[in-house]
């Protein structure tokens, strides 16, 4: 049970979880901040969090539990704001989508209390954004990643782990490294991918016809080009090493592909697209 919550950005990550703990009876008071009034406004009108909060200092006071759910980019912000108001047993962790650039601001932030920070980072989402997007059950059968570094308390650990499982979740440890290495191919570069192509074709003479005539496909493999841009700007920038290799990667496999159409090789095609295949429908019976 956690006495006090404290969500720093009550968007679709922060509201999610505040709606989840509460409907599971597992917080007595949520307090959140975020940048507009109206859209705390909106999650105390919900019933997301009970107040908020005018303050990060005002948030956090008292909290025994701190969840930061900003974009990556303003996590600096935030963490420079917490060392002087954490309570003695308050826990912080973060959901940023890229854990090195996060850890490294926590640990220069934080301080002595680097070791109440347990970096986190939900696998689970949509390209929505917003309290109003927010829904309690995103959440239940999806992973979380947790990326304890050595100077990280045991039992923050145990306490972050527990509050996600209450969710619905598996949560899982991974090393930093692992955890941007990995994401950086099977959710920043899809990203890219789509962004990149929806770009392309919009910048096309042809575009109209083009978009008229996209069917089902071009919705399913461009539906995450809806995603915030400035969250995913923050990604890019946070996650540049990794997201430049998987990229070039991405471009050396296009050049094959592209080699192959041009002198017409209809085998390579085949023999790529049955690998493929067969990946991506054992994914599928998988998550099922
Ligand atoms: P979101 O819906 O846009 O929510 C972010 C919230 O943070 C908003 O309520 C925003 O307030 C607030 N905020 C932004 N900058 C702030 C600042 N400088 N100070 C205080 N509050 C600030 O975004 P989200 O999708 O929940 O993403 C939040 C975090 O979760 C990101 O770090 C992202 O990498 C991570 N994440 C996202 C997904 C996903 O699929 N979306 C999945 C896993 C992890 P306003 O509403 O007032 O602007």
């Amino acid at each position: 049970m956690i006495r006090k919550l404290a969500i720093i950005g009550v968007g679709l990550i922060g509201g999610s979880l505040a709606r989840a703990l509460r409907e599971r009876g597992q917080v007595q008071e949520i307090v959140g901040f975020g940048r507009s009034l109206g859209n705390l406004q909106k999650a105390v009108e919900l019933g997301v969090i009970d107040s908020a909060a005018v303050s990060v200092a005002d948030a956090v006071h008292g909290a025994d539990m701190v969840v930061v759910a900003v974009p990556v980019g303003s996590m600096e912000d935030i963490f420079s704001q917490l060392v002087p108001v954490l309570s003695e047993d308050a826990v912080v962790t973060d959901v940023g989508s890229v854990k090195r650039a996060v850890v490294d601001v926590a640990r220069r932030s934080l301080g002595s209390r680097f070791g109440a920070f347990v970096p986190g980072h939900p696998i689970a989402g949509a390209e929505h954004s917003g309290v109003l997007a927010s829904r309690e059950q995103l959440f239940e059968k999806h992973r979380v990643i947790l990326t304890p570094e050595a100077e990280t308390d045991a039992a923050a650990v145990v306490r972050v782990r527990a509050m996600w499982q209450v969710t619905g979740a598996e949560v899982m440890t991974l090393s930093v490294e692992q955890h941007d290495e990995i994401l950086a191919a099977c959710s920043h570069l899809p990203h890219m991918l789509a962004y990149g192509l929806v770009d392309m074709l919009v910048r096309r003479d042809d575009h109209r016809a083009t978009f008229e005539l996209a069917a089902g496909g071009f919705r399913d493999f461009t539906r995450i080009a809806s995603s915030d841009p400035v969250m995913w700007r923050d990604i890019c920038l946070a996650n540049r090493e990794a997201l430049a290799r998987v990229l070039q990667d991405f471009r050396d496999n296009l050049d094959a592909l592209t080699d192959a159409i041009v002198r017409g090789d209809g085998d390579w095609l085949v023999k790529t697209f049955e690998r493929a295949k067969r990946a991506r429908d054992t994914y599928i019976k998988r998550e099922e």
